[in-house]
């Protein structure tokens, strides 16, 4: 099972870990950490507006963990300063009579139980003797301005570091021992993680120097090598797939579950992924969690930078699915026939499911649901970029295909502001530059807004593939396999 979710667009950190010394922030924040499962906040506010402040703490909707308020305890001002904290709202109220900065105590809990279950343990602070895993939305409060372009700076120094490495995601050169200082929201989506033997590795790939964070616990060595071995060559193919040339640092943090078995879990984090695993067998690296980190690299790219609305994660998973397929392809792991199991498999869950044909806008509403519901999306998704770039390569004689698409909707999107989500008109006029602007609309209406299902040709794909039906579930075989290679060849 894939986990997706919804993260507000998350921008990236280009003034944190800068020198800003010489700039008292508005927000500075001294974390102690507390061996019982506590962390200590001191946050020194420097009143940003006249009179009340507003702040709020957590977010329910980061992994649906409604009492998140619960980790959040032990609040006090200085003498003098009224605070009030509403438990409903998680809104905190700082009432402030003049502009000099005022102190606020606060305690973060690791309130981890049983019945939070696999979220728990990616969403909740997990606060122990030998492990500390945080995100910046558990530990800092988030300011609430009436002018929102108000600019506001934070900092975050430990007093107390806990007794193991720490690896902080908005300032990955610096263990704790100096201030990080950047903007309020550089912070919150932003995993502060350690552990006893946490392994911290650069690995340069596509000219960037990215963050290998790993948690090992057998087979080190082996699992080391291997994991840095697969980003590199992962992360080129898919730099060169999208035509990137000076990408952004990328960090793959990868842990084992606690007490969860589960094969693989986690969320993206813009440019980056936390995960977990079960660590049940030697090799981290099975060809199925192979899978999920790299479509959870590729949401970098499809449902990140080209960002997309809930019901149009036909788009965001399934075109990233198909897109993962193609990279791992290109980047020499996976085979064809590796391909053509994996892509019929789709098709056998897709066409024997019972909600197959459910419109598109009741996905979203039945989503939680999981199970068949969850998968959707992903399955139809991937089904018709199948499908979309098959036309495409015969429309065009062979000169174009989705790949073109995609990097053409890459295009668009840099050109909209910030926080644009891609609608499904927006794709269509993009694709009418490859396919007939009709036949994109009747299609788009058809197999995705309806939810029919392709019902697929031999005469309808390239001439690297045929099609068989049995049992009402459609066959896809490789007919020719230098032409499928050449595909996806660099
Ligand atoms: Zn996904």
């Amino acid at each position: 099972m894939k986990l997706k979710y919804f993260l507000p667009a998350l921008l990236l950190i280009a003034g944190c870990g800068r020198d800003h010394s010489r700039i008292t922030p508005d927000l500075s924040y001294e974390l102690s950490y507390f061996r019982e499962g506590r962390i200590h906040v001191k946050l020194v506010y420097k009143p940003i507006e006249k009179g009340s402040t507003l702040f709020t703490y957590g977010e329910p909707r980061f992994g649906g963990q409604s009492d998140i308020v619960k980790g959040f305890t032990g609040l006090k001002a200085q003498e003098g300063v009224r605070v009030n904290f509403d438990d409903f709202s998680r809104e905190l109220t700082l009432f402030c009579r003049d502009t000099l900065p005022v102190t606020v105590d606060y305690d973060i809990v690791d309130t981890r139980m049983k019945e939070h279950g696999l979220r728990g343990e990616l969403f909740r602070p997990i606060i122990m003797n030998d492990y500390l895993y945080c995100h910046g939305i558990n530990l800092f409060l988030n300011p609430v301005l009436r002018d929102p372009k108000q600019k506001v700076t934070q900092s975050v120094v430990w007093k107390k570091l806990p007794p193991f490495r720490l690896f902080q995601q908005f300032d990955p050169e610096n263990h704790g021992s100096r201030p990080s200082v950047g903007k309020p929201e550089d912070f919150m989506y932003k995993l502060i993680t350690g552990a006893d033997g946490m392994i911290t590795e650069k690995v340069k790939a596509a000219g960037s120097e990215n963050y290998l964070v790993l948690r090992l616990v057998r087979n080190s060595d082996f699992n080391r090598k291997a994991l840095s071995g697969y980003f590199k060559s992962y992360y080129e193919a898919i730099c060169g797939f999208w035509k990137e040339e000076s990408p952004q640092p990328y960090f793959l943090i990868l842990q084992p579950f606690l007490s969860i078995d589960h094969n693989i879990g986690g969320m993206g984090l813009g440019n980056g992924f936390a995960g977990k695993y079960s660590y049940n067998t030697d090799t981290i690296l099975s060809p199925e969690r192979i899978f999920t980190i790299s479509h959870e690299i590729g949401h970098h790219w499809i449902g990140g930078l080209i960002e997309s609305g809930v019901n149009d994660q036909w788009f965001a998973e399934g075109f990233n699915d198909y897109f993962t397929w193609y990279t791992l392809l290109s980047a020499g792991m996976m085979t064809p026939s590796q391909f053509e199991r994996s892509f019929n498999n789709v098709l056998v869950s897709h066409y024997s499911s019972k909600v197959k044909e459910l419109p598109n806008d009741s996905i979203w509403p039945n989503y939680w649901k999981m199970g068949d519901y969850n998968k959707l999306p992903y399955r139809r998704g991937s089904i018709f970029a199948f499908y979309l770039d098959n036309q495409i390569r015969r429309v065009s004689n062979g000169e174009k295909n989705l790949h073109d698409l995609m990097l053409s909707l890459k295009e668009f999107r840099q050109k909209m502001d910030p926080g644009y989500q891609l609608s499904i008109s927006d794709f269509a006029s993009q694709a009418s530059a490859f396919v007939p602007a009709d036949s994109i609309k009747t299609e788009l209406a058809r197999y995705i807004t309806s939810g029919v299902p392709v019902r697929f040709s031999t005469g309808m794909l390239t001439d690297a593939f045929s099609v068989s039906w049995k049992d009402s579930i459609p066959v896809l075989q490789i007919r020719d396999n230098e032409k499928f290679e050449s595909f996806f060849r660099k």
